[in-house]
């Protein structure tokens, strides 16, 4: 039976800032703080209807409702792995899929967001890149994936929010191929009058748009930078990500040298290990070379990841201690270099996974 589509849309209340939120409220005559109780109500108390917000008049609340969006997501699905991450997947307008996964570690909760449906940027490791793309999600489309998934989180566990929330834009899509929205969705995210997740919190990670790498850099409350680089040679690089054909390596590199950065602050750089492809002593000692005039300023580390092994992509993870050999190489050399623990392979929800899957396993 098909599903329902998403309610149509309206004045998408969620990709408002406080701001804006009051001056539209404010062109329809109602004062300032109205605008105030409403974002309040949305982003602290999570209500999901204007009817919720009972410090509004009846008849405010009624107008507003006729034109005012406020889920512009559908929740389809979750799945839960033994691990405890989750995975939601959502559907927005159009009837596209897109996917959000928490992963807790004791206290602390990471959400991982999508920014796109699907992804164009084709990395030949990646579930994701297998849908192509489909569309740009809007900023109350990103806000709305944490809203969600706190209120469910809320429901199960009794708590309004983990002690430490962190956020990751590591999920569908190349968010700064969505650059104004994600901003847009970031700022509304770090209201001290909403859920007041601070910039230092949030991480986006992206293949390397070179001139939004830079223009990310101007922003006042940026997030955390991490790139996603996989091979430290053009000729790989370009095979596994073909974004490398547009900005090639040395373009990249200049772009995280000329990053400013906050102090004691490194560009993390994510690096996926495929077995006999890039987890090699050679390719050790170019990723070394590469970032050697980021180490000299102390400007960098490196997460490992494991590859996560998903239907139609063919490669396969490097053994544990091939992967323990390749970070022993790095650190010898003083470079800060973890391994990222998979986490939730058996619901599709790890790195590289997301490819809108509607069974938890194969
Ligand atoms: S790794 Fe990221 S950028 Fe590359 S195809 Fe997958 S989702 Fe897109």
């Amino acid at each position: 039976m098909a599903a329902a589509p998403v309610a149509s849309s309206g004045m998408e209340l969620l990709g408002l800032t406080r701001q804006q939120l009051c001056a539209r409220l404010a062109e329809r005559g109602l004062p300032a703080y109205r605008g105030r109780q409403i974002f309040r109500a949305l982003h602290q108390r999570l209500v999901q209807t204007l009817d919720a917000v009972h410090e509004l008049p009846k008849a405010a609340r009624a107008g507003l409702a006729e034109e005012a969006d406020l889920s512009p997501l559908r929740l389809d699905q979750v799945f839960e792995a033994a691990d405890g991450t989750r995975r939601y997947l959502f559907s927005v307008r159009g009837g596209h899929a897109i996917e959000t996964v928490w992963i807790p570690d004791g206290e602390r909760v990471t959400l991982c967001l999508s920014s796109q449906a699907g992804c164009p940027m084709m990395c030949a490791f990646c579930a994701t890149a297998t849908l192509g793309l489909q569309r740009n999600l809007t900023a109350g489309e990103i806000v709305a994936q944490v809203l969600s998934v706190l209120r469910d989180a809320g429901r199960r566990t009794g708590q309004p929010r983990p002690a430490a929330l962190n956020l990751v834009l590591m999920g569908m899509g190349e968010p700064l191929l969505n650059y104004d929205h994600v901003l847009q969705a970031l700022r509304i995210l770090a209201d001290p009058e909403g859920l007041h997740i601070v910039p230092r919190r949030v991480t986006l990670s992206t293949v390397g748009i070179v001139p939004k790498i830079a223009a990310l850099g101007r922003e006042p409350g940026r997030p955390n930078l991490a790139v996603s680089l996989t091979a430290p040679t053009d000729e790989l690089r370009a095979r596994l990500m073909p974004v490398s054909l547009t900005y090639p390596l040395a373009t990249l590199r200049q772009a995280c040298l000329d990053f400013p950065r906050r102090s004691g602050e490194r560009i993390t750089f994510e690096y996926v290990l495929l077995d006999g492809v890039n987890d090699g002593e050679a390719e050790a000692r170019a990723l070394l070379q590469w970032l050697a005039p980021l180490r000299a300023r102390e400007a960098a580390k490196v997460n490992l990841i494991p590859h996560n092994p998903a239907p139609g992509i063919p490669f396969r993870p490097s053994p544990p201690e091939r992967i323990a050999r390749f970070q022993a190489r790095l650190r010898a050399k003083g470079l800060p270099t973890y391994i990222r623990r998979p986490r939730g392979r058996d619901i599709f929800a790890a790195c590289g996974m997301l490819a809108a899957t509607s069974s938890p396993s194969a």
